[in-house]
């Protein structure tokens, strides 16, 4: 193993900049899992003091926002930044979830062949993103492979293997072609064209989330959502946020990472998957051949933008860590191969710079 150096990673920096002593671990975040505050709200340096909100469950998981503002402001003023982050995030969800009937992707999955549907400008940039993300991975990346979700969802629930005219009907059912944007309205090319915003809507939610951070004026902020996360300045105790990367084979920390100005997102089969026949089947499908992606246990990934690491993180579940080579700058992952008995952990180059120990 090579020697890990103790540097902190700001991507806006660009480089990394060497940490000038680690101090104590200010903040723990699983990546599944409740954050752990190691200090508390009373916690001051450079006059930023640190507040922390949990909602209650947003998008079928916990979530936690920490923002840290200047101590001279008003502690009210700060709760209703939290609960205006706390309303963003149950806006997202409420526009873009498949769960809920009358989201407006649902009534877009749902439309008629030839209907236009008027969506919000959040929703309609969230969809062309994910476009744009289709072909930036090579079709890796696709949500518009909703029916086959729904076909191995159901598959799951049953303990029944889809057969392969389903599959390849499915897989068939819905593409980009079959969308056709203008404006802020969709209008579908066939009734079965469906999408399923299940690998971004988190990503997106959290963008929005660390904007209203920062548009009320806060020095730093960071935004959990079921461990996929992003972060801004630093906590008032430590030089960056210190996040655990959890073991996809036990409740065990496998890394931990201080990072700045960045998001952390990770994907994989082991917290979501199916038993059929006794084997484990992923949630992440492989849009290309309509089957689930090959046991990855998790990938996690580091980008400037929580929407580009949940992308990617759920890309590189399906591509493999071939998928290394495709990756533009900016973009770190790590990833756990193999079985329990014999895993072992890959990492791009750059990866290393925020590995903690
Ligand atoms: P994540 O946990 O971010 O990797 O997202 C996984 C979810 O994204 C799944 O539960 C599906 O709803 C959806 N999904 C599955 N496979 C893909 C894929 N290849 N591209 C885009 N979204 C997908
Ligand atoms: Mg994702």
């Amino acid at each position: 193993m090579p020697k890990i150096r103790r540097e902190k990673y700001d991507r806006r920096a660009g480089l990394p900049a060497r940490l000038i002593g680690m101090g104590a671990i200010v903040i723990v975040v699983l990546l599944v899992g409740i954050g752990l505050w190691k200090t508390h709200e009373s916690a001051q340096r450079l006059n930023g003091k640190l507040y922390t909100h949990r909602p209650r469950r947003i998008m079928g998981t916990e979530s936690t926002i920490y923002a840290v503002a200047d101590a001279r402001r008003k502690a009210e003023e700060i709760h209703d930044v939290l609960m205006e982050v706390e309303e963003v995030l149950r806006s997202v969800e409420s526009k873009m979830s498949v769960w809920l009937q009358d989201s407006e992707i649902s009534r877009l999955n749902a439309a008629q062949e030839g209907e236009w549907i008027q969506l919000s400008h959040e929703t309609t940039a969230v969809l062309l993103r994910a476009r744009e993300a289709y072909y930036d991975t090579n079709g890796a990346f696709d949500i518009t492979c909703s029916p086959l979700v729904e076909v191995w969802k159901r598959a799951g629930r049953q303990g029944v293997l889809p057969e392969k005219e389903e599959i390849e009907s499915a897989r068939n059912a819905s593409s980009w072609d079959d969308f056709e944007f203008r404006d802020n309205r969709v209008k579908k090319h066939s009734d079965r064209a469906r999408v399923d915003l299940g690998g971004i809507a988190k990503g997106s939610a959290i963008d929005r989330a660390i904007a209203v951070l920062q548009r009320h004026g806060c020095i730093g902020g960071l935004v959990d959502i079921g461990g996929d996360l992003r972060c801004f300045g630093t906590p008032p105790v430590g030089e960056g946020w210190d996040v655990e990367i959890r073991n996809p084979f036990s409740e065990g920390v496998l890394k931990k990472i201080q990072v700045v100005n960045s998001a952390v997102c990770t994907s994989g089969n082991y917290a979501r998957f199916s038993i059929i026949d006794g084997l484990r089947y992923s949630h992440i499908i492989d849009p290309r051949t309509g089957m689930p992606a090959e046991n990855i246990p998790s990938v996690t990934v580091i980008a400037e933008d929580a929407v580009s690491a949940d992308i990617r993180a759920t890309a590189l579940s399906v591509t493999g860590k071939e998928g290394i080579e495709h990756l533009p700058r900016g973009i770190e992952a790590l990833f756990v191969t193999g079985t329990e008995e014999n895993y072992s952990v890959i990492t791009t180059p750059g990866f290393q710079y925020v590995l903690a120990e």
